[in-house]
């Protein structure tokens, strides 16, 4: 099962400074979502191979095809510093 990013206020391109929602116009936190949720597009472009958990891995699903600018429906997060 691939872990993927979560559809939350927090990585919805709706969200303002303050944790503010100006679609809906109240405040949010990542425990929340709804159905107007849209990922915010600088999120979306940071999933790619180099940010893979499994890049060069063992674990990774294509690793003949795996490069700086794929993207698969296994892509992992790396862990936080
Ligand atoms: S309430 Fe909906 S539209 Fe507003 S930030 Fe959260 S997911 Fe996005
Ligand atoms: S091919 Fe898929 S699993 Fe392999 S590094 Fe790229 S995103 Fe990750």
């Amino acid at each position: 099962m691939a872990i993927k990013l979560a559809h939350n206020c927090i990585n919805c391109e709706q969200l303002q400074d303050g944790n503010f929602c100006k679609k809906h116009k109240v405040t949010v936190g990542e425990q929340y979502t709804c159905d107007s949720f849209n990922m915010k597009a600088a999120i979306l472009d940071e999933r790619n191979c180099l940010t893979c958990a499994r890049y060069e891995e063992t674990s990774c699903a294509n690793p003949e095809k795996a490069a700086p600018a794929m993207l698969c429906a296994s892509w992992a997060p790396q862990a936080q510093a």
